[in-house]
């Protein structure tokens, strides 16, 4: 019997309706498509994997599917590797073209992607993968780069119509109950997923939220409302960057905010200026993109490591962003960067021992901003003035009133303000009076900040000299900055 023509969309970071160049290209072709998602085994298991990934992808196929009246697509749901999944489809259909957007990904998803296009090429399927948010792919320099950047992310974006040739098919590949039954118990703390919620939330930013982003950017507490807080929906692709780009930029609500959402619209291509980095340099995952950095030796305390992780380190902030990660997957930029620096540079820590943590606990891990922002913040990089931020200091500035340290670090809750920020200072009689015994309810700090701190400087800047730092520092800069910037 004839096996049936039929072309597959594969959804990777893409999750969304609109703005979709995979399913448009499916949708105009003569001959049907499936829509098809894969949880897949051997990529769940590694180390920047967690469930709440995991969840937010399944929740925004499920709005996704719910609104299938109004765009006419389906996403099928398959829990299976992708080798097994193509060969069950080749074997009964005849497969025509996959059509995907392009991946800046892993190790791991890098290796998939080569293997798919192998056997792609074995069944004479093409596969189609189109440029995602203005990221350009084979490129070794970045000449022009953010002129076409521009371009991509300002040119209309594609309206989706109600597809008609869009096919449901039975498969094997079923989500066991074990695992549906785990994706469904997605904690209320964390954002909620989808299109739908993607874009109420750009519009709550815009109508609102977001008229003080630029003042209230650095702030723990009230970030969480003033930020656009886009970054997940951005990072499984519930909007694309041009779709956020020219909302903000035509809303009647960007004359009287320009700054602000200025502001915000620059670190859209901050998200893309690093997507390209890493693009054009994966081992940022693994190595120190600065290889004079390998080099530098660090003391990898093992109890010093899990106090960070597990948020006792005994400074109240750094201890208060790491317990509400992990309840909401999310804290602000300024409050990663400080959570980075004291790992590597007060702790002493190999940036590696701790990349894989943050990016499970993330709910907007994306590895293309991740990794290079990481090694950023390590100080790895040869080329960024090296920040270290002092947890006290960051306290002091950004949580005066010891808010959101009292809100995380639940043994602080009755610690006046003149001790949240150094609460080992607090007398015996002053504890007993605020019921917290520090050093047993609550640890002393780790170390001694100050001291700990110059040591660091000390190490990292002194390490600037090697001469391999000064020959791959160049190398960075030629590869990885504009013309532009080298000039500045
Ligand atoms: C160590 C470290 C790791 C990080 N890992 C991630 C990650 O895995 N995924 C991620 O989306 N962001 C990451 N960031 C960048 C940044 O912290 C988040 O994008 C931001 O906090 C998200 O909040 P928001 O959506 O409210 O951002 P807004 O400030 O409202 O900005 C709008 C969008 O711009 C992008 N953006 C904002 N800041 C940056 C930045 N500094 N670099 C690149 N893009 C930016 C994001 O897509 C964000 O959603 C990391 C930062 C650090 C220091």
């Amino acid at each position: 019997m004839e096996k049936q023509a039929f072309n597959i969309v594969w959804i990777k970071r893409d999750i969304r309706a609109q703005d979709h160049a995979p399913l448009h290209f499916a949708a105009q072709s003569s001959i049907p498509y499936i829509v098809i998602f894969l949880f897949e085994p051997s990529l769940s298991n590694s180390q920047d994997c967690s469930l709440r990934h995991f969840q937010f992808q399944y929740y925004s196929i499920l709005d996704f599917n719910n609104r299938r009246l109004q765009h006419g697509n389906f996403i099928h749901i398959l829990k299976e590797d992708a080798k097994e999944v193509f060969n069950y489809l080749v074997n009964c259909f005849q497969v025509n073209n996959l059509l995907s957007y392009r991946e800046s990904g892993t190790q791991l998803t890098w290796e998939r992607d080569k293997w798919v296009q192998n056997f792609c090429k074995e069944h004479q399927i093409e596969w189609i993968q189109f440029q995602r948010d203005g990221i350009q792919r084979g490129i070794q320099h970045r000449k022009d780069l953010e002129k076409r950047w521009f371009q991509a992310i300002t040119a209309k974006p594609i309206s989706n119509e109600v597809a008609k040739n869009c096919l449901q098919i039975d498969h094997p590949f079923l989500l066991d109950d074990a695992f549906k039954l785990s994706l469904e118990s997605y904690s209320k703390s964390f954002q909620p997923a989808g299109e739908t919620l993607a874009w109420r939330y750009l519009n709550s930013f815009v109508m609102g939220r977001g008229v003080h982003y630029h003042i209230l950017i650095s702030k723990p507490a009230e970030s969480r409302k003033s930020c656009s807080r886009l970054s997940p929906y951005l990072a499984w692709g519930n909007l694309s960057i041009r779709q956020v780009y020219q909302f903000v930029r035509s809303h009647e609500a960007f004359a009287s905010n320009k700054f602000a959402f200025e502001g915000m619209l620059t670190r859209l291509r901050w998200h893309c200026h690093f997507i390209q980095k890493f693009e054009m340099e994966c081992s940022y995952e693994t190595l120190c993109i600065n290889k004079g950095y390998e080099a530098l030796e660090h003391t990898n305390r093992i109890d010093f490591l899990l106090a960070w992780k597990e948020g006792k380190t005994g400074f109240p902030l750094v201890d208060a962003c790491m317990r509400c990660l992990k309840e909401t997957g999310w804290i602000n930029f300024r409050m990663r960067a400080m959570l980075v620096s004291v790992l590597c540079h007060h702790l002493d820590i190999d940036w590696r021992l701790g990349v894989y943590h943050l990016a499970q606990l993330f709910l907007d891990y994306e590895p293309g901003i991740h990794y290079p922002q990481f090694q950023m913040q390590a100080g790895t990089t040869g080329i960024n003035t090296i920040r270290m931020y002092n947890p006290i200091k960051q306290s002091i500035e950004h949580d005066a009133k010891g808010l959101f340290i009292k809100a995380w670090v639940h043994e602080l809750r009755n610690v006046p303000e003149n001790f949240i920020h150094e609460p080992w200072k607090m007398a015996m009689l002053e504890q007993e009076l605020y019921g917290v015994k520090i050093g047993i309810d609550y640890p002393l700090p780790l170390i001694d900040i100050d001291a700990a701190g110059k040591l660091a400087r000390n190490k990292i800047w002194g390490h600037r000299n090697h001469p391999l730092v000064q020959t791959e520092s160049k190398r960075i800069v030629v590869k990885h900055t504009s013309i532009r910037n080298r000039m500045k």
